[in-house]
């Protein structure tokens, strides 16, 4: 059995709640917006996989939806994005649709001993569309509850919607540009 893929860096979390981006125009543009794109990026990060048929790509824009809700919970008592900030899924739902993503993926744990020391693994038999949302519940489940955890933001720029990991305490944006934009905004609010 394959063994899942341990999430707690956050990298596939981030890339999934990355798929909704701002468009640069202060809008928001969503990247799993036709069922093509969910293809595209599960082609990244899930290769071989055949295409989703609509309604396995509906089931993906949910769970991107629990996990942004969830990324949205994470961040508290800081801002969520004003994406989540416009709307969320209940903390039960998105709790429950993660719960269920997990369970269907039936893991097994393994202890394995090798020439990296002791791990912790689980493992699954799970193929396709249980594979993909369990693996992504997974990520989203191990980073939000992992190390890196305490030092999720979401950025506060003016139409930025992404969450960052911090690098330091006092990091504000997601990016240099993002803080470029929010000091000429506040300047401009101050000269108005
Ligand atoms: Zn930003």
């Amino acid at each position: 059995m394959p063994a899942l893929p341990d999430g707690a860096d956050g990298r596939l979390a981030l890339a999934l709640v990355g798929t909704i981006a701002h468009d640069g125009e202060g809008g928001v543009a969503d990247h799993f917006a036709e069922d093509h794109q969910v293809d595209a990026w599960l082609a990244e990060h899930f290769p071989g996989l055949a295409p989703r048929r609509h309604d396995e790509a509906e089931r993906l824009r949910a769970l991107r939806f629990a996990a942004r809700s969830a990324f949205a919970a994470a961040v508290a008592p800081h801002p969520a994005s004003r994406v989540e900030r416009q709307r969320r899924m209940s903390d039960r739902e998105a709790g429950e649709l993660l719960t269920a993503a997990l369970a269907a993926l039936d893991a097994k744990p393994a202890f394995t001993i090798g020439e990296h020391g002791v791990r912790w693994e689980s493992a699954t038999a799970a193929t396709g569309q249980t594979l993909v949302e369990g693996t992504l519940a997974l990520a989203v489940t191990d980073f939000l509850t992992g190390p890196l955890a305490p030092r999720l933001r979401s950025c506060q720029a003016p139409r930025c919607v992404r969450y960052f990991v911090q690098d330091h305490g006092r990091q504000q944006w997601c990016k240099a540009s993002c803080g470029n934009r929010a000091r000429a905004a506040r300047f401009a609010e101050r000269h108005r």
